[in-house]
């Protein structure tokens, strides 16, 4: 589903910020990204739906080459969902018109289908009735489980998340964490940058751990907590488990 590549990437001359990345996520796979800040997590994965540029290799989504200039980038992106750290809502559209306006404007869909849709999606979520509100009178971890209903109302063929609980207090951890298994669960395509381990050991298939721009480490799950091959993963993981 998602095929990396080689992919080298500079933001200046002088800086890369990934090196020879090579890595592929099989349809229905739920992959882990870790590794230290600054490591080149956030940069991947901005790669995959080409919000970010770079320099060589190949990334494809689904069998399309998202470096390729004749890809259709809008309609790719559309089907790619990507959830991040900061919740990103629109502030000044309640929360069901969040969950509306990109099925409407991009898919096409009518009012009543987008509506229709979004609630049950919120409801999926267990925000069913917080649907008239603005996202300002939500809590961090509301805000996040609307984001990923929004992601989730344009059918996404996979999900990316960024960090998508580091931003929230630490009750609301697990209630994003819990969507996230769900959607797991169904079998929904994931690459997900995220230091909760516990969500790792519950649902992932892979672990890749990044050090410097470069995958030090793309291993099945129990290989990975049972063993890191690297130093630096088992050092990386001696520190946050
Ligand atoms: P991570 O998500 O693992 O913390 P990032 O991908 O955000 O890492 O960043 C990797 C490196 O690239 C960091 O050193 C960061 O400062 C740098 N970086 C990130 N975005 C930019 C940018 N737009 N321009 C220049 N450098 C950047
Ligand atoms: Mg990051």
């Amino acid at each position: 589903m998602i095929e990396i590549s080689h992919v080298n990437k500079w933001y200046t001359p002088s800086f890369q910020v990934l090196t020879d990345c090579t890595t592929n996520v099989t349809k229905g796979e739920v992959v882990v990204v870790c590794g230290p800040s600054g490591s080149g997590k956030s940069t991947l994965i901005k790669c995959v739906n080409a919000l970010e540029p770079f320099q060589s290799g190949d990334i494809s989504v689904d069998g399309t080459k998202v470096n390729d200039p004749k890809t259709n980038l809008p309609k790719l992106r559309s089907r790619v969902g990507m959830v991040f750290q900061h919740f990103e809502l629109f502030p000044h559209l309640k929360i069901i018109d969040n969950l509306c306006l990109a099925q409407q404007k991009v898919l096409g869909r009518s009012s009543d289908k987008a509506v229709t849709k979004g609630m049950m999606l919120l409801d999926r979520v267990g925000l069913k009735e917080q649907a008239q509100k603005f996202p300002a009178q939500l809590s961090g971890g509301q805000q996040q489980r609307v984001a990923i209903a929004r992601a989730l109302a344009m059918d996404p063929i996979v999900m990316l998340f960024d960090e998508p609980t580091s931003a929230l207090d630490p009750e609301m951890v697990s209630e994003v964490l819990d969507v996230m298994v769900d959607l797991a669960h169904e079998g929904m395509t994931m690459m997900v940058v995220t230091h909760e381990m516990g969500f790792a050991r519950k649902v992932a298939n892979r672990v890749i751990f990044m050090d410097r721009g470069e995958i030090v480490e793309d291993a099945a799950k129990d290989d990975f907590f049972g063993q890191p091959r690297s130093d630096r993963a088992q050092k990386f993981l001696s520190k946050i488990l």
